[in-house]
């Protein structure tokens, strides 16, 4: 059975069990997958992926209300294909062992990367797409094989992944489960050989705590509040054009988006002069316009609403850029204008909670120290983006804050970068993947060492103890 939940059928421990053990048995009897295959598995994917991505961008649009067409094609499905062909292009000088230095005299020492058999990935809504088969990337092009577990919130996507995955994928090499999130709690509670989890640092703990069950390594891909610094440096309408350019992509609804600006005070005019123009040139409507993605569903509208009263009942000014001047209280087409936030403080939920949305609240600093402090005051984000041309504050950012990712002049275009670690630190994750370092996540680097015929570095070890160990020993001793 290559899906599990489907059409809503519920979902037993058992059904997934069972399916885990086909994968694991498959992994056993049929022994570490070649070349070959692993590109086979990647050329499926692309082909998944291609000659089904109108279906595709029309399934995310429907699950989001509005998710535009070229969005779609460019993160969920371009992003897909290149992560897919980078691996075909350089995963057998991956898989080559890598030799060490010999340890001892005729001994032969080397690193083979092994697959470690079957990872389970549980990725979330809002890239449903590239959080799915980006890792899946990396997982077949290390020899593995997998059970998916997409997000109950894009069910026509979920559903159509599955279908697609079942057409083009052996029961053997992967299988989807179906489900919301209690299913996504048995998914999780699997002895995977890895488990790979998108999502919220709230669900990631639950993810952490019940894989620790099994002693299942786990990679975790969370969010967090990216910050923008600015320097007095930077130039501005370069700042706006390209923090607003990914805030307004998908709404805002990306794990990497800018989460909130940092500027010298006497710049915060001009910025929210430069984001009205920019808004205006971008997305003269909103309501109708599909370039501008709806907010996914009637909870999350709600929560960035929410958000937005809780910090006009504490005083924040709230700077919606809406160029039309558009009624957008359709809780049905669920648009929210990109909006600035002013006069901010730390109580409020905006500087409190990951935004994901077009939300985008300003901070100001009279020393650039203090935007350093303030970032390092809260949690470790996924990304830290700085502006400007000043390369002294430029190296204190990169040695003084601590984020999966820096990004210098830009936001988030690291993830184009396939030769980069995608991942993050302390509260926005644990491990990472793309490229290379994708590969080695979902291998086993195993330590090979071959003795010498004379079995030399054996000896020592053998009693009685004589001349030979004292002697080495008061080499060994030696400081
Ligand atoms: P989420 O954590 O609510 O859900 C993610 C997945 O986990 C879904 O498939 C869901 O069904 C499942 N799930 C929910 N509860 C579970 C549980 N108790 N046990 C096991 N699985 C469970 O996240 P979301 O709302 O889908 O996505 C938004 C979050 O994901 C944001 O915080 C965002 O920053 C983060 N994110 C991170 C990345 C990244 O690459 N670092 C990318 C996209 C999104």
């Amino acid at each position: 059975m290559s899906i599990i939940g489907k059409d809503g059928a519920p979902v037993s421990a058992a059904q997934i069990q069972a399916a885990l053990q086909r994968l694991k048995e498959a992994h056993l009897t049929e022994g570490p997958s070649s070349a070959e295959q692993r590109i086979d598995r990647l050329d499926r994917a692309i082909a998944l992926l291609l000659d089904n991505r109108q279906a595709i961008a029309e399934a995310i649009s429907a699950d989001f209300g509005n998710r535009s067409h070229e969005q779609t094609l460019l993160s969920d499905i371009g992003g897909s294909v290149a992560s897919l062909k980078h691996c075909k292009a350089h995963l057998r000088d991956w898989m080559r062992a890598d030799t060490r230095p010999a340890p001892f005299p005729g001994t032969e020492a080397r690193v083979e990367y092994q697959p470690l058999g079957v990872v389970g990935v549980v990725s979330p809504w809002n890239f449903p797409i590239v959080l799915a088969f980006g890792p899946l990337a990396s997982i077949f092009a290390a020899g593995n094989r997998a059970m998916l577990k997409p997000s109950e919130l894009t069910p026509r996507t979920s559903a159509l992944i599955a279908e697609l995955v079942a057409r083009h994928f052996a029961e053997t090499e992967l299988v989807t489960v179906l489900g919301d999130a209690q299913v996504g709690a048995t998914f999780s509670a699997q002895p995977f050989d890895h488990l790979i989890f998108t999502g919220s640092t709230s669900v990631a703990r639950h993810i952490m705590r019940v894989a620790a069950d099994n002693l299942v390594p786990v990679t975790l891909e969370l969010g967090g509040k990216s910050p923008v610094l600015v320097s007095r440096s930077a130039d501005l309408r370069t700042v706006v054009e390209r923090v607003l350019t990914v805030k307004t992509f998908n709404a805002g609804q990306i794990c990497l988006a800018p989460d909130y600006v940092l500027l010298p005070e006497e710049r915060l005019s001009a910025f929210v002069e430069e984001a009205r123009r920019f808004v205006a040139q971008a997305y003269p409507r909103l309501g109708d316009n599909p370039d501008y993605t709806s907010i996914v569903n009637p909870r999350n509208f709600d929560r960035l609403h929410g958000y937005l009263a809780d910090a006009r009942g504490k005083g924040a000014a709230v700077l919606e850029l809406n160029p039309a001047g558009e009624d957008l209280g359709d809780r049905m087409r669920r648009k929210i204008a990109p909006t600035l936030l002013l006069d901010v403080r730390d109580d409020m939920q905006v500087l409190q909670e990951e935004i994901f949305g077009p939300l985008l609240p300003l901070k100001t600093y009279r020393d650039f120290g203090e935007a350093i402090d303030y970032v390092n005051a809260r949690p470790r984000p996924l990304a830290a983006y700085y502006f400007g041309e000043d390369a002294a504050e430029r190296q204190r950012v990169l040695e003084r804050t601590t984020s999966g990712a820096l990004v210098v002049n830009d936001a988030m275009t690291h993830v184009l970068a396939e030769d980069l670690p995608f991942g993050g630190v302390g509260h926005s994750g644990m491990g990472a993947y793309h490229g290379i370092d994708g590969f080695r996540t979902f291998s086993h680097a195993k330590a090979v060492l071959v003795q010498s015929p004379g079995g030399e570095a054996n000896l020592p070890m053998r009693a009685p103890y004589g001349e030979m160990i004292h002697g080495l020993l008061d080499h060994l001793l030696t400081p």
